[in-house]
């Protein structure tokens, strides 16, 4: 029997009072079920939303105020800057810091990302922890299987659960965890004012894309390892950026033609975006990214696919440029 999926949105009084759940906006079973799982991984409290973004507003609503200055990792998840530069009308001030070392003295929040979609570099966490701003770790990528940022002292650890935590390109889900209790009620609290809140359906699906995690993660990161050895002797590949862990991996070619070309020549790897998915994907990060990025780079999310079958549709699309 699967994990009991609870659709209400309101549930009666007891005894002329409100219970645990009175109304879905702040609390629903399926939710806390799936945060409790989700709280276990990471070693804190867990807090759902309907997307990483959705995770990542409530961040920014919740210790940022009007005039403060968040620093974000370069080379890091493009759509965090997009965010933070569209909030310029509240007085949200945006600088962009390398993450392997300090952060800026200035920063009133800083947000790492482990390892950095796409650039793949790794936070120095030890030296972000020791600046006086609260520091948030978008650990997408590595999950909490590779990586606990709170036991380095982060305050927050966030995830789009929409990647390899749900793992099946069905669902849009965020996670927040934080060990502090205080944290955890403040987030909570913009959470439910603000409505930033996963339905029971996300929550259902997102907690059941975790009992195969171990197993997806493990043969994910086992192929993208093979492809990164055999794309860094491959004589079309410029650079390859892989962390040597987890499923991402992005290198680069010639110019945006190539890469351009390369994309489209894929048959088993979708030319799509997003990551994490149990089918691989391929994209020129150049048309979302621009010039931050090389023109040339491609991002690969390694799925389950057989490791020779990927490999070869990959060397096929590298051969056919
Ligand atoms: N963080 C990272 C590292 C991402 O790659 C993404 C999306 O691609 C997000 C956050 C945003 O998550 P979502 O698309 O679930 O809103």
């Amino acid at each position: 029997m699967g994990d009991p999926l609870d659709r209400s949105a309101t549930w009666p009084y007891e005894s002329g009072k409100p219970g645990r759940f009175s109304y879905a906006r702040a609390d629903h079973p399926t939710g806390v079920a799936c945060e409790e799982a989700l709280g276990a991984l990471d070693g804190g409290h867990a807090l759902l939303y309907p997307s990483g973004m959705g995770a990542v507003t409530t961040v920014v609503l919740t210790l940022l105020r009007a005039g403060g200055t968040i620093a974000v990792a370069e080379g890091a998840y493009y759509g965090h800057r997009v965010l933070f530069d569209h909030l310029a009308p509240w007085e949200l001030h945006v600088v962009e810091f390398d993450q392997t070392g300090p952060p800026p003295d200035q920063a009133d929040l800083i947000l790492v990302e482990a390892p950095a979609n796409p650039l793949l570099t790794m936070p120095d966490l030890a030296t972000a922890v020791a600046h006086p701003a609260p520091v948030v770790c978008d650990a997408t990528v590595a999950t909490p299987l590779r990586h606990r940022p709170l036991d380095e002292g982060c305050d927050v650890v966030l995830h789009s659960a929409t990647k390899i935590l749900a793992g099946h390109d069905d669902v849009l889900a965020g996670v927040t965890v934080t060990r502090d209790q205080g944290l955890r009620d403040r987030l909570h609290l913009t959470r439910r004012l603000a409505g930033i809140v996963a339905s029971a359906d996300t929550a259902w699906l997102v907690h059941r894309g975790l009992g195969t995690l171990a197993l997806r993660l493990d043969r994910q990161e086992a192929t993208a390892r093979l492809v990164a050895e055999r794309l860094a002797d491959h004589p079309a590949v410029a650079t390859v950026r892989y962390p040597g862990f987890s499923y991402l991996l992005s290198f680069d070619v010639a110019d945006g033609v190539t890469a351009g070309r390369v994309e489209r020549s894929v048959r088993v790897i979708e030319n799509a975006t997003s990551l994490g998915g149990i089918r691989s994907k391929l994209e020129a990060r150049h048309r979302w990214e621009g010039d931050r990025i090389p023109t040339g780079l491609l991002r690969l999310s390694v799925g389950l696919e057989e490791p020779d079958e990927l490999w070869a549709d990959l060397d096929a699309a590298l051969a056919a440029v």
